[in-house]
C-alpha cells in the first residue's frame, strides 16, 4: 500500500478508490445492495469498521470490514442491525415550533431566526451566559469543532458542555492531573500483547463487545476483572475480585501499597518520570491488605496476591470504563490506577498501560476538538499561550478566548432550576432518560424560557420539552471522522439522505451562524465537513492530538489512523502508544504521582432502602434507546427493563422470581419491572439497566457528582425493592 500517496505527500496521487470488490464472498441477499459504503459504526468507541449496502438509495445491509484493524470483519448485534436505525419509525422529519402549547411544522428559515431571536431577548435580558448548550459525544470531530466555535465565538456562552461528562469527563480529569493531558495512553493491541489484563469496573462483553475478541487472541494472559457483578466479563476471567460497591479506590491504595511494600517497583522508572514517589508511599500505608480486605470482602490474602501478579508481569495493562468513572471518587480512583502503572513502568510499552475505554462513538472527538472542558486541540483555558495560539490561528483577539471553562452539564441543570440559564439548546442526547434525579432535570427543563432540541428523532422523552425541535440526520446520512478510544481516527461517511428536510448536524451549526450573522467569521469559505477537518488539522498540529498529517482519503484506506500524526508522518504504526519516551505533558515532562483517599460512597443503605442499585448496560441496547427500541430485532430481544436480585434478599422480601416489583429510593420509583433472582449479583446490591425510559432506573438515581470532574455516581443509590400494587 502507498502510504505517502494515501497522504497526499505524493503529488501525482490520485483519487483512491477501493480496489477490491467488497461484495466478493458474500450471499445473494447481501448481493442485493447496490452499492457498498465504507465507514464506521455509530455507536460505541470501540470504532468497528463497515460497509452499508445501498440499494435504490436506502441502506439495506450492513457487514463488517475485514481489513478494518480494530474489528477485522466482526460486528456485535447492535452493529449487525445498525442499517434499520436509518428508515425507522419516529424520524424527525421536519422543523417544528411550539404554538398554543404544540409542536407545529414549521419552516427552516422561521426555525432559525426565531432560535437566534430568543436566545439573543435572554442574553439580552440576563447576560450572554444565560444560554446554555449541551451537547454529545455522537456527532462528527468535524461537528464538535464547529459548534464549539459557534457557541463560544457566535453565540458567545462560556456554558456548553457535552453528555461525556455523564461518563468519560472523570478519565479526561485523571489523565490531566496524571500525565498532564487527556489522551489514553495505549491500544487495543495491548489487550493481545499483555502478561496480565486488569478490568475495573469494565463489563466489555456487554458495553464493547468486540473488544472480548483482543481478549480470544491472548490465550496466555491471565485476566483479572474487578467488579461487585459475576458479569459476562467476569465470567471470562481467570481472576474475578467481586468487590463491594466502590470498594475499588481502597483496593488500589492497597495494591500499590503491597508492590511498594515488597520493593517490586521500577525505581528507575520512577526517577526519571515521575514525581511525588514519597507522598504516595505515605498516603498509602494505612491500606494494609487487612484494611483494603474489610473495605473490599475480599481476603487479605488475595488482595496481596492479585498485587503480585500485576508487578511482576512482564507487561500489564489496566482497562476500566463506567464503574470508575461514575463515582465522586471518580477522578482520584483514576490517579490512583495512573499510580500503579507508574510505579510498575507499565505504560508506554507494549502490553502496558492504564487505558480508559470511552463510551460514545466519538466521545473521544469531542474531547479533542470541542470547546467544553478544554479549549480545541487540548489547550487550557487557563494557559495564555495556549489562549494566544488559538486566537493568533482563529484570526480573532486574544479576550474572544475564555480563560475559564463554563459550567459543567450537571451545573448548567442547577442552574437552570434557578433561572440563572434561561435557555438551552440540547443536541443529540436524551437527558429526561439519561440524567441522574430525573424530578430535578424535568423541573430545569419545564422552568426554561425557551428550549431547542436537535436529534434525529422525534418525540424523544426530551424532545416532547421543546419550544423548538431541530430536524438532524444521524449516522449514514453524514461525513466526517469519529475517534475510538485507541486515538484512532476513524472516515464516516454517507450512505443514504437525510429523511425530509432534515439536515446534517454540521449545516445545521453553519446555518445558525449565517442567522446569527458571523458564519463568514468564524467559518470562512466552509461549505462542507472537509473544509472543518483541513482547519481542525492545523488547529491540532503541534498538539498531543495532532491531526496534521491525516487525510480524508488515507483514513478510509487504511481504516483510520491513531493520532498525534503530524504532518510528513508516514508510519501509522509510530502512533500506537503515547509517553513511549516516558515524557508526559506536564510543564517538566514527568508524570505526578498522586496520593488519594478511599471514602464510602455517599448513600449508604439504611433500614428504609436497605440496598444498594446499580445500573449499567446490556449488550441489546444503546444508551437511551432512542434508536435502538426501534429495530426490530433488538427491541425483541430485550423489550423492557428489570431488576436483579440475589435469591436471599429474595426469600427475605417474600418475593418470587419473575414477579412485577418497583425499585424505590428516596427521589422516585421505578415501576413495574420484572425480578430476577441471580447469583451473580451479591446480596444487598441490585442491578437496574438504564436504557428504558418506561422504567426509567434515572428516577432513583442520586445528584451527587465527582467534585473535579462533575461525573454523576450513577453507581450506589439507596434503595428498596416492593411488589408492585396493582
Ligand atoms: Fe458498533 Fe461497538 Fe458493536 Fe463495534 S462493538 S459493532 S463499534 S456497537
Amino acid at each position: 500500500m502507498n502510504v505517502k500517496r494515501l497522504l497526499g505527500l505524493d503529488t501525482n496521487a490520485a483519487r483512491y478508490t477501493f480496489g477490491v470488490d467488497p461484495t466478493v464472498g458474500y450471499t445473494s441477499t447481501q448481493r442485493m445492495a447496490d452499492e457498498w459504503i465504507a465507514t464506521t459504526c455509530g455507536y460505541c468507541s470501540v470504532g468497528c469498521g463497515m460497509f452499508i449496502g445501498v440499494k435504490d438509495g436506502r441502506a439495506v445491509s450492513v457487514r463488517g470490514n475485514d481489513d478494518h484493524p480494530v474489528n477485522r470483519g466482526m460486528l456485535c448485534p447492535k452493529g449487525l442491525s445498525e442499517h434499520h436505525t436509518l428508515a425507522a419509525p419516529g424520524r424527525a422529519t421536519t422543523p417544528l415550533l411550539k404554538k398554543n402549547g404544540k409542536l407545529a411544522p414549521t419552516t427552516w428559515p422561521n426555525a432559525l431566526e426565531t432560535m437566534v431571536k430568543r436566545f439573543k431577548a435572554v442574553q439580552d435580558a440576563h447576560g450572554p451566559d444565560a444560554v446554555g448548550v449541551i451537547s454529545t459525544g455522537q456527532l462528527v470531530t468535524e461537528e464538535f469543532y464547529a459548534l464549539g466555535k459557534l457557541v463560544q465565538l457566535g453565540i458567545g456562552t462560556r456554558n456548553y458542555d457535552g453528555n461525556t461528562t455523564l461518563c468519560m469527563s472523570t478519565a479526561v480529569s485523571g489523565y490531566k492531573r496524571s500525565f498532564g493531558s487527556d489522551g489514553p495512553p495505549g491500544a487495543y493491541d495491548d489487550f493481545e500483547h499483555a502478561d496480565v489484563i486488569v478490568l475495573i469496573g469494565a463489563n466489555i462483553a456487554d458495553n464493547h463487545p468486540i473488544l472480548c475478541r483482543r481478549l480470544e487472541a491472548n490465550p496466555h494472559g491471565t485476566l483479572i476483572v474487578v467488579d461487585p457483578r459475576v458479569t459476562k466479563t467476569a465470567m471470562l476471567a481467570d481472576l474475578h475480585l467481586p468487590i463491594r460497591p466502590r470498594a475499588d479506590l481502597a483496593l488500589l491504595n492497597g495494591l500499590i501499597h503491597v508492590v511498594i511494600e515488597e520493593g517490586l517497583v521500577d525505581r528507575d522508572y520512577i526517577a526519571a518520570h515521575t514525581t511525588g514517589f514519597d507522598e504516595l508511599r505515605e498516603s498509602v500505608r494505612e491500606y494494609t491488605c487487612e484494611r483494603v480486605a474489610e473495605i473490599t470482602g475480599l481476603t487479605p490474602e488475595l488482595v496481596h496476591r492479585t498485587a503480585l501478579i500485576y508487578a511482576k508481569a512482564r507487561s500489564a495493562f489496566i482497562a476500566w470504563t463506567m464503574g470508575v468513572n461514575h463515582s465522586t471518587k471518580g477522578t482520584e480512583t483514576v490517579n490512583a490506577i495512573n499510580n500503579l502503572a507508574l510505579i510498575t513502568g507499565n505504560i508506554g510499552r507494549a502490553g502496558a498501560a492504564p487505558f480508559s475505554i470511552t463510551g460514545q462513538c466519538n466521545a473521544m472527538g469531542t474531547r479533542e476538538a470541542g470547546f467544553a472542558s478544554s479549549l480545541p486541540g487540548y489547550r487550557a483555558f487557563e494557559n495564555p499561550d495556549h489562549r494566544a495560539e488559538l486566537a493568533r490561528l482563529w484570526h480573532v483577539p486574544i479576550e474572544r478566548i475564555p480563560d475559564s471553562r463554563g459550567l459543567a452539564y450537571p451545573d448548567i441543570i442547577e442552574a437552570a432550576l434557578d433561572r440563572r440559564i434561561r435557555a438551552l439548546w440540547i443536541i443529540a442526547t436524551n437527558p429526561v432518560v439519561s440524567f441522574p434525579n430525573l424530578n430535578a432535570l424535568t423541573q430545569a427543563l419545564q422552568g426554561l424560557d425557551f428550549l431547542v432540541v436537535q436529534d434525529g428523532f422525534h418525540p424523544t422523552p426530551t424532545s416532547e420539552f421543546a419550544d423548538l425541535m431541530l430536524p438532524a440526520a444521524i449516522w449514514g446520512e453524514k461525513e466526517g471522522t469519529y475517534t475510538n478510544s485507541e486515538r484512532r481516527v476513524s472516515k464516516v461517511n454517507r450512505a443514504c439522505a437525510p429523511p425530509g428536510e432534515a439536515r446534517t448536524d454540521f449545516d445545521i451549526f453553519l446555518d445558525v451562524a449565517e442567522a446569527i450573522g458571523v458564519r463568514d467569521a468564524i467559518f470562512p469559505g466552509w461549505e462542507g465537513p472537509r473544509d472543518a477537518f483541513e482547519e481542525w488539522k492545523r488547529v491540532s498540529a503541534g498538539r498531543l492530538c495532532d491531526y496534521s498529517g491525516m487525510t480524508y482519503e488515507a483514513l478510509d484506506a487504511l481504516g483510520g489512523i491513531q493520532w498525534p500524526f503530524p504532518v510528513g508522518a508516514t508510519n501509522p504504526e509510530a502512533s500506537r502508544r503515547l509517553y513511549t519516551d516516558g515524557v508526559f505533558q506536564t510543564s517538566d515532562g514527568k508524570a505526578r504521582l498522586l496520593p488519594t483517599t478511599w471514602e464510602p460512597f455517599p448513600e449508604q443503605p439504611t433500614s428504609d432502602y436497605p440496598l444498594v442499585l446499580n445500573t449499567g448496560r446490556t449488550v441489546e441496547h444503546w444508551h437511551t434507546r432512542t434508536k435502538t427500541a426501534k429495530v426490530p430485532i433488538l427491541d425483541s430481544l430485550v423489550p423492557e427493563a428489570w431488576v436483579e436480585m440475589n435469591p436471599r434478599d429474595a426469600r427475605m422480601l417474600k418475593l418470587k422470581p419473575r414477579e412485577r416489583v418497583d425499585v424505590v429510593s428516596r427521589r422516585g420509583r421505578v415501576r413495574g419491572i420484572e425480578l430476577r433472582l441471580t447469583e451473580t449479583i451479591a446480596a444487598g446490591q441490585v442491578f437496574v439497566p438504564f436504557h428504558f425510559a418506561e422504567a426509567n432506573a434515572n428516577e432513583a438515581t442520586q445528584g451527587a457528582f465527582d467534585p473535579i470532574s462533575r461525573e454523576p455516581n450513577y453507581k450506589q443509590s439507596a434503595v428498596r425493592v416492593e411488589r408492585t400494587m396493582r
